[in-house]
């Protein structure tokens, strides 16, 4: 049996010739590729605007910005989720507030969420960065709601779950990162995500205004519409003539370069075709982990079948987790643990966070393990995972 990972890219003969191809042309980078990969991401992901970036974080990074989130401001997010859904706010010297999980869901808890809204003024917080833990959809119109009585924006970091969706009372069906409740959608394509571009991210937004700022932060807060410059023609063009010059571009804010380049672009669009496919394997793997765990004591929680998740991730909760950890790393199975809690990372811990903040966070994360999962796990290599996880508790 060769070596399984918790998670793993798949690249195809497809994949390569795509990448290929955009090599051999006359763009490596700001070329088609860009506008084409983002117009497939907004229709998969049924968003009306998308812009494709560097990476995951300068997503959140620019997001932050383009929301205007500066020194002071405070934003709540999850404990359980990768340190780059809090890093944002920090990017623009904001304030991370976190607050508890829901123990069954392991999703940002959204009565605790309440209730530090309650607990303070009017005007304390700004924003609220919920996070579709491991594949699973947060519920984003509830936070709407929320959002919407304090005066709150929503950034939805789905970079676990593109093709995930939320199922409502009422059966109405929303895709993560739609950006139909929050202002912006959050997307990775870090190889260990569905869609891999080696390094790249996505942001989802329906609104135009913030669609046009990250156009221009991405590329250094530069300007090419007429509509917008604020110099006169005449400086523009140097006293010579009527119109704004060819050359002529106003840097209006200070942006970064967080642009993707178009080879990765080929790559992600070759690998957003596969999407559903490498969607559909998932919830297969987990029905079966799901079926294979039910009923066994030493399993205290799961991710279990749950319409809509889009399963970055298959959580088990477990007795004597790290003895589980060693002895199938013994087998070459490398499980992973996510998250270790954000708040207790010493960098967060200098600004009060303390052990004993988030007690639901705090114990999944004694608990918790990520199993493999990723669309290229055979049956056999499954089936190997799961006997041996009984084996080590029979
Ligand atoms: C991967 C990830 C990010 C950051 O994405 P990068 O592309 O690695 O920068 C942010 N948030 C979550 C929840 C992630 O899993």
């Amino acid at each position: 049996m060769n070596p399984i990972p918790y998670g793993r890219q798949s690249v195809t003969d497809e994949d390569i010739k795509a990448v290929t191809e955009t090599l051999k042309s006359d763009y490596l980078t700001q070329g088609p590729k860009i506008a084409e990969f983002e117009q497939a991401f907004a229709r998969y992901i049924g968003s009306e605007y998308a812009v494709a970036v560097s990476n995951g974080t300068a997503a959140l990074h620019l997001s932050a910005l383009a929301l205007g989130v500066e020194k002071g401001q405070k934003v709540i997010t999850t404990p359980i989720t990768f340190a780059a859904s809090a890093n944002c706010v920090r990017y623009c010297g904001g304030e991370v507030v976190f607050a508890d999980i829901d123990p069954d869901t392991y999703l940002l808890d959204i009565a605790s969420v309440q209730m530090l809204l309650e607990a303070s003024p009017k005007g304390t917080y700004h924003g609220i960065i919920p996070v579709d833990f491991a594949g699973r959809a947060v519920d984003m119109q509830a936070f709407k709601a929320l959002a919407d009585e304090y005066g709150l924006w929503l950034i939805e970091d789905a970079c676990h779950a593109p093709g995930g969706f939320f199922i409502d009372k009422q059966n109405n069906k929303y895709n993560c990162g739609n950006s139909e409740f929050a202002d912006l959608g959050i997307f990775s394509f870090h190889p260990v995500k569905h869609i891999a571009a080696g390094e790249g991210g996505m942001i989802t937004t329906n609104n135009p205004t913030l669609y046009k700022k990250l156009l221009e932060l991405r590329t250094h807060g530069i300007t090419r519409d007429t509509n917008q410059f604020e110099n006169s023609r005449s400086f523009a063009n140097g006293g010579q003539g009527e119109d704004w010059p060819g050359w002529y571009m106003e840097m209006q804010s200070l942006g970064y370069n967080y642009r993707l380049t178009d080879f990765q672009a080929a790559l992600g669009i070759s690998q957003l075709q596969r999407a559903d496919d490498g969607l559909n394997r998932r919830r297969q793997i987990a029905a079966t982990y799901e079926d294979s765990f039910k009923d066994k004591p030493f399993i205290m929680g799961q991710s279990g079948v749950v319409e809509g998740h889009a399963y970055h991730l298959y959580v088990v909760e477990v007795e004597n987790r790290l003895g589980l950890y060693n002895y199938l790393r013994e087998h070459r199975i490398y499980t992973q643990i996510h998250y270790i809690p954000c708040h207790l990372m010493p960098y967060y811990k200098q600004f009060g966070w303390k052990e004993g903040d988030f007690p639901f966070a705090e114990n999944y994360y004694k608990q918790c393990i990520s199993l493999p999962m990723y669309p290229t796990l055979t049956e056999e290599e499954q089936e190997f995972v799961i006997s041996k996880i009984l084996s080590f508790y029979n």
